[in-house]
């Protein structure tokens, strides 16, 4: 396993002054209120000790409504709260894989699938996307066998911003049918879907584990809250995983997360569709960038040299993350918009007068 790039990043930003920062991925705006006193409440009601390994019954119920919503249907008993979706994919990948086991990915990926893969000793086969970053499903279909544990997919994506349509994911399904072979779906970004309606695979393939939490939606990254559902036989399994290493998700954090469920985030997302046209405006005319259509980045296409061109970025004070943390190749780029338009503007123009 190798050290995060966009960790990297992090501690070069906390070394130079006042950068203008598009690396890490994380929302820009604080806890909804609602949601910060449900915590404290938690607290000083003295909910402080471990809940049951699978979560609060309250909040199980709760996400099996959720996942209604996307036309998944799932028993509560499919249902395992967790530790951020981070906590999920860990647990659930330790729970199918043994050594050898091949899993599909498709490059770019988000950082954390390679790495945790790796740590299982899976055999990892990336599909290179189409150049809009769509799934290559000939691809897909030609790399898919018997062998394949398990096809990775995270829509809304990050880090090319990509959402991938029904017609698309049905396509997926019927590749992964073909070959019993499981789905998991990271849609830890699905409140944040600009041109399109987000659809679950899960609603139409239900050999499927399906990843979603509160981290980006309600900002809540450091309150480590997610779930996920799925057959019964791979949450029963994730679920001794979890007894054994996490125990439970934050107690007061898990009270939290149900208001959370009923708190909008509608006027964040519209305020991110509004930054991500700035970035999109910004920078068509002069890189050769896809407009994202979901989560908060943007994946450009270097307009010169890569090592010359982040260096030339870190001299201009603008951190973005290079593209070959998140793939094989070291074509593009990756901007995080989730901050303060004036901060977009800034690195908008340093990143035109690079060309
Ligand atoms: N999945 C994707 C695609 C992400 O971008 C991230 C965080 O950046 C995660 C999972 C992990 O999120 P968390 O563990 O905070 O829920």
């Amino acid at each position: 396993m190798s050290v995060s790039g966009v960790r990297k990043m992090f501690e070069m930003a906390s070394k130079m002054k006042n950068p203008i920062d598009l690396s890490v991925g994380k929302p820009d705006f604080d806890t909804p209120p609602p949601i910060k006193n449900a915590a404290i409440k938690a607290i000083k009601q003295g909910l402080n000790g471990y809940t049951p390994t699978v979560g609060i019954p309250a909040l199980r119920k709760a996400i099996v409504q959720k996942f209604k919503n996307n036309k998944i249907r799932v028993k509560e008993s499919q249902v395992l709260i967790t530790g951020a979706v981070s906590g999920a994919l860990d647990l659930v990948l330790c729970a199918l894989l043994n050594p050898g086991d091949e899993v599909i990915i498709m490059d770019p990926f988000f950082v954390g699938y390679k790495q945790l893969l790796l740590r299982y000793g899976a055999k990892i086969v990336q599909i290179p996307t189409n150049k809009d970053f769509s799934i290559d499903l000939a691809g897909l279909e030609k790399a898919t066998s018997k062998k394949t544990k398990a096809i990775l997919i995270n829509s809304p994506n990050n880090p090319t911003g990509k959402m991938y349509d029904e017609k698309e994911l049905r396509a997926v399904a019927r590749i992964a049918r073909k070959h019993a072979t499981l789905v998991i779906s990271d849609e830890i970004y699905e409140e944040f879907s600009y041109t399109k309606k987000h659809f679950s695979i899960g609603s139409v393939y239900t050999n499927t584990v399906t990843l979603n939490g509160f981290s980006k939606s309600h900002a809540m990254t450091g309150w480590r809250v997610g779930y996920c559902c799925g057959p019964q036989a791979i949450i029963d399994a994730t679920i001794k995983q979890q007894q054994f290493t996490y125990v439970c998700a934050p107690a007061p954090f898990q009270q939290a997360a149900l208001t959370a469920l009923s708190t909008s985030v509608k006027k964040y997302a519209k305020a991110y569709k509004k930054k991500r046209d700035i970035v999109y405006k910004g920078l068509k005319d002069k890189y050769d960038i896809v407009q994202p259509e979901g989560a908060f980045y943007a994946f450009v296409k270097y307009p010169y040299n890569a090592d010359r061109f982040i260096k030339d970025c870190v001299k201009n004070n603008l951190l973005v993350v290079p593209g070959n943390v998140f793939s094989e190749k070291n074509t593009h780029f990756r901007i995080c918009f989730a901050t303060k338009d004036s901060v977009l503007r800034k690195a908008i123009k340093v990143l035109n007068n690079l060309t």
